[in-house]
């Protein structure tokens, strides 16, 4: 599911409220995922798969894209760039 960036209505469940957060990509073991899925810690993230740190200004980690989160039904879709 695709949604446009200045959306903020569920296009699932109709309901206000949705999250947008960055997706990451590691390139060191080519995860990509949400920033939610990367722990925060004291010194930076730290990536779900390959468990490295990534510091505040890490070249091994860049964003590539946005994904939007639903409050209510869980759902995640894609923001168009
Ligand atoms: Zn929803
Ligand atoms: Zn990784």
């Amino acid at each position: 599911m695709q949604i446009e960036s200045n959306q903020i209505v569920c296009p699932a469940c109709g309901a206000e409220g949705l999250q947008s957060f960055p997706v990451f990509h590691h390139l060191i073991c080519a995860y990509v995922g949400p920033a939610y899925d990367f722990e925060l810690g004291t010194s930076g993230y730290s990536c779900p798969k390959c468990r490295r740190n990534i510091g505040p200004n890490d070249m091994t980690c860049e964003i590539v894209g946005t994904s939007a989160r639903c409050d209510e039904c869980r759902r995640e879709m894609v923001v168009s760039p």
